[in-house]
């Protein structure tokens, strides 16, 4: 297959451009096979932009399409909380899997290549969504990457046996640790116990961390003080980090130097903070997105993510990341847009770890997202939004 007259943004190149802005990209079998500069190098003569398949870097697949039966929360994170919470007393496989997989097909109809979600963990033995997700896991093998992250209250790893028991489990189960840390009692202590599950059982972490608007919120800072004392070699992940735009900016961009030194990987989830963040009795004015450009500003490239779908916690929604994209390029001014795509495929793939870090380059995978965009003020657009799916080196899906 060849695509002709495609711009490819400049941070989704794996190859050397020179001065080339438009390219003809081939396909061999389920590989990209090479890729030139086209006979014209006008703009206005291309004919789409290029991405490599998307990476979602913080889903909740077990909550979502649950809003009609739990209502919405309304600006109210502790509230959402508390609902999803005697909603989910109720949880079984057998209402789990039709909202697992419905977010599913539409992750992948959008042209998501690798999803991670949260799952709800709030005692020490595993909930019914984890058996649901295994098995999912194994069904989309080939068509989306999964993985999972037990999302667990801070004050839980308290009770050394019940920490103990979920980090075993997600040991067997292959995922990554996490908790929900935000201005807790003793938080660094707590915070240095899931350190301890984390390097004894050889796991990854993944935080929800600081998800609101006071200032004094330091979850983030002790995490990466934590990793840097104890020199902890496996991924970290932190998403929301939405107090540290109510910070002093000299304050924040000295946990933002320690987090770009300890390696952290940043995520900020747009669309839910911009609901549950700020104020519901007038206009809301702090929105509650972290600090995009400062992060990158210290070589900290954040990704973008959809968090919530059609829950307590968000009431909106789908799984199209393109549109979490734009809205994050409008919240946090990300432009050139062009500039930040790598926010929705190189830098997930990369807090994922994923074998494919989402560079295009002859031998990559042709696992690729075309869109109509033919410039880069079309790409937040609906008709610049437009897009061929290629996966393994077929057209999946073309979109209205
Ligand atoms: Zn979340």
């Amino acid at each position: 297959m060849k695509l002709e007259a495609l711009r490819i943004p400049p941070r989704l190149r794996g190859f050397a451009a020179d001065d080339a802005q438009v390219f003809d990209v081939t396909l061999a079998g389920d590989r990209v096979q090479a890729i030139v500069p086209s006979a014209s190098q006008a703009q206005a003569q291309a004919r789409g932009t290029l991405l490599s398949a998307l990476v979602e870097a913080h889903a909740h697949i077990d909550k979502n399409y649950t809003v009609e039966e739990v209502g919405a929360a309304q600006g109210n994170l502790f509230a959402a909380i508390e609902r999803m919470e005697k909603h989910r007393a109720g949880w079984t496989g057998e209402t789990l899997r039709p909202r697992m997989e419905r977010a599913l097909h539409e992750a992948w109809q959008s042209g998501t290549r690798a999803l991670r979600t949260h799952i709800d963990w709030v005692q020490g033995d595993p909930p019914a969504a984890l058996a649901v997700f295994e098995a999912l896991r194994h069904e989309w093998r080939g068509r989306i990457e999964l993985q999972f992250v037990s999302l667990t209250p801070l004050d839980l790893f308290a009770d050394l046996a019940a920490g103990e028991r979920i980090a075993r489990e997600v040991k067997r189960a292959g995922g990554t640790l996490g908790a929900f840390v935000y201005r807790n009692e003793g938080l660094v202590h707590k915070l240095g116990r899931v350190f301890d599950l984390a390097q004894d059982h050889g796991l990854g972490l993944d935080f929800h961390v600081d998800e609101g608007l006071d200032a004094d919120a330091s979850g983030l800072r002790s995490i990466a003080q934590l990793m840097r004392a104890r020199e902890f070699r496996h991924g970290v992940v932190c998403g929301h980090c939405c107090s540290l735009a109510m910070q002093d900016d000299a304050v924040a961009n000295e946990t933002l130097a320690l987090c770009a030194g300890a390696g952290i990987h940043i995520v900020a989830l747009p669309t839910t903070n911009l609901y549950l963040q700020g104020a519901w009795e007038r206009t809301p004015v702090p929105r509650g997105i972290t600090r995009i450009r400062e992060a990158a500003a210290r070589g900290l490239r954040v990704s973008l993510a959809t968090d919530n779908v059609q829950d307590a916690f968000y009431p909106y929604g789908g799984y199209d990341l393109l549109e979490t994209f734009g809205l994050g390029v409008q919240m946090a001014h990300l432009a050139p847009a062009d500039e930040w795509l790598d926010a929705i495929t190189v830098s997930p793939a990369k807090a994922l770890g994923l074998a494919w870090d989402g560079r295009i380059a002859p031998g990559c995978p042709a696992d690729l997202v075309l869109l109509a965009a033919t410039g880069e003020h079309e790409l937040i657009g609906p008709r610049g939004r437009q897009r061929t799916v290629i996966r393994s080196g077929r057209i999946l899906e073309k979109t209205q």
